[in-house]
């Protein structure tokens, strides 16, 4: 049972009656509405990887709590090598997916509560951990697909959680029972927690005394009484709910990358469901661990995936176009991979060089440098591979008709005739719609956002970086008098 085919997985769905709204309607059947479905498609390719001799190694790991082999997603990180195939499996499931893996986020919550809960408990002698341990035995063993929820809705920047005129922007406790608490607020863009079995939940920003209230993290199983979903509503959903053949997307099964806001009025939550309540001194290390990890996986490899997608379509188009040989395409193509590669080289020095952390806790987190380095480089990165793609597309990324137009017979001989190329006209359009969808959509500033916004990278790689060793160098060779008060 610990390992769970998308059968299952799609079993356990159905199961499931979450409150969902979308474009302003309410969602009965997820798996009627195109969208939703994309989501149950993603997430159910996540069980087939795991099933499959090929992938086995990268998407399974040995349990350190039941002894059992189970889906990766669910494994907290316990040496270097465990931090490579986490980052491979992001890598891999991008690959396979072109769209969110839904598994990701609260995989490295898991990771981080799986450190923080450790800590607490050496310091402060609470059972968080022991908690946290139980709960995760039980996802372990049924395969539950988790979400991860961290973005709070926030309200006004210019104030502190405990400022804001309603509180509930930000995930805070509304009241402490005998039995556990109640939350209330709202966590945005959570990523397939829709379709998810579980969403694990942590704060946001790191707190300071007197805002107790908002240092919670906790579990919910999907759809709790007083959870509501508001699914994102993009063209691209539209798109999706019109399509007559679904080969007519960009990303035909999995789409785009789905989120919602998930609503959180006066969920109750059992004790042993609550992973931190109140303890605010340890919300600056979550952040910053989440963050670590969370910049390797979907900052840095996941995108790299997305990356190895892109460039291949663009390849492709530019053979259809018989462009491949010539040397300004060649060179294009070039940049695009060095690009994704020194991506790729960041995400594999991050967990290459990653540490125990607290040491003693048997939880390995990725180099905090080169997680952040490799977000920072992909979030510039997938821009500048967006432009190159687009400009050796040409103009019918964007202007391209409809396939339909190959089907109907008013329309198809002018379609085959003006659109053919070295191959026939279907080929270079559905591979150009595949393109469209990376680089006329939603992918730039998505890329950009997921895994926090590009100005926390830049802050963290300046606060890492020793600018002072760096000066002295700089001295020493010059020939700088060492006494000279020259800061
Ligand atoms: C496709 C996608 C999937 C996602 N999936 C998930 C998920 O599954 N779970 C989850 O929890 N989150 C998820 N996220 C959220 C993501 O982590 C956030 O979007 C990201 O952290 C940026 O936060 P924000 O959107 O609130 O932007 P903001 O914080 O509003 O940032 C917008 C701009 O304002 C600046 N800014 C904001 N506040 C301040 C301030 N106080 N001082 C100075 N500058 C400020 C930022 O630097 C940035 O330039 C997802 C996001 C995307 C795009």
């Amino acid at each position: 049972m610990a390992i769970k085919s998308a059968e299952e997985y799609v079993e356990s769905v159905k199961n499931q009656d979450p409150k969902i709204h979308q474009g302003g309607k309410r969602i009965k059947d997820l798996f009627k509405n195109p969208t939703t479905k994309s989501v149950i498609d993603a997430t159910a390719k996540m069980y087939e990887l795991a099933m499959d001799p090929t992938f086995e190694a990268t998407m399974t790991a040995q349990s350190h709590l039941i002894d059992e082999k189970i889906n990766r997603s669910l494994h907290v990180n316990g040496s270097i090598a465990d931090l490579r195939k986490r980052a491979d499996m992001a890598q891999l499931t991008a690959q396979k997916v072109g769209t969110c893996n839904y598994r990701c986020v609260g995989c490295d919550a898991i990771n981080t509560m799986a450190s923080v809960t450790w800590e607490m408990d050496r310091d402060l002698s609470t059972d968080y951990n022991e908690r946290f341990n139980e709960y995760l035995k039980y996802l372990q063993k049924n395969d539950l697909a988790c979400s991860g929820a961290m973005t709070d809705a926030k309200g006004d920047r210019s104030k502190r959680p405990g400022g804001q005129e309603d509180p509930d922007v930000y995930v805070h406790v509304s009241e402490k029972r005998k039995d556990g608490i109640v939350v209330r607020g709202a966590k945005v863009n959570q990523s397939g927690a829709i379709a998810a079995n579980e969403t694990f939940v942590i704060p946001g920003q790191a707190l300071r005394e007197g805002e107790e209230e908002f240092a919670v993290a906790f579990a919910v199983p999907n759809g709790a009484k007083g959870i509501t979903y508001i699914c994102q509503y993009t063209p691209y959903t539209a798109e999706r709910n019109m399509a007559e053949d679904i080969h007519e997307l960009g990303n035909p099964v999995y789409g785009q990358r789905e989120t919602a806001l998930m609503v959180f009025d006066d969920v109750f939550v059992p004790w042993e469901r609550v992973f931190m309540c109140g303890e605010v001194k340890y919300t600056r290390q979550l952040v910053a661990r989440f963050a670590k990890i969370h910049r390797m996986n979907c900052g840095g490899a996941c995108k790299v995936g997305f990356a190895d997608l892109l460039i291949g379509a663009t390849q492709l188009l530019v053979e259809y176009a018989g462009l491949s040989k010539v040397a300004h395409v060649r060179e294009k193509i070039t940049d695009m991979i060095a690009i994704s590669e020194t991506a790729r080289a960041c995400t594999l020095a991050s967990a290459v060089e990653g540490t125990e952390e607290p040491e003693g806790s048997g939880v390995f987190l990725p180099d905090d440098m080169f997680g952040n380095v490799a977000k920072l480089n992909i979030a510039n990165g997938f821009w500048e591979m967006m432009k190159i793609a687009g400009d050796l597309a040409g103009g019918l990324v964007v202007t391209m008709p409809s396939e339909r137009e190959l089907k109907n017979p008013e329309t198809m001989e002018y379609m085959e005739k003006f659109f053919k190329t070295t191959v026939p006209a279907e080929k270079r359009l559905r591979i150009t719609k595949f393109l469209q969808h990376w680089i006329a959509g939603q992918h730039g500033p998505g890329t950009w956002h997921g895994a926090g916004p590009v100005q926390a990278q830049r802050v963290m790689v300046a606060r890492l970086a020793n600018l002072e060793e760096k000066k002295d160098m700089a001295k020493e060779l010059a020939g700088l008098n060492e006494d000279e008060s020259d800061n």
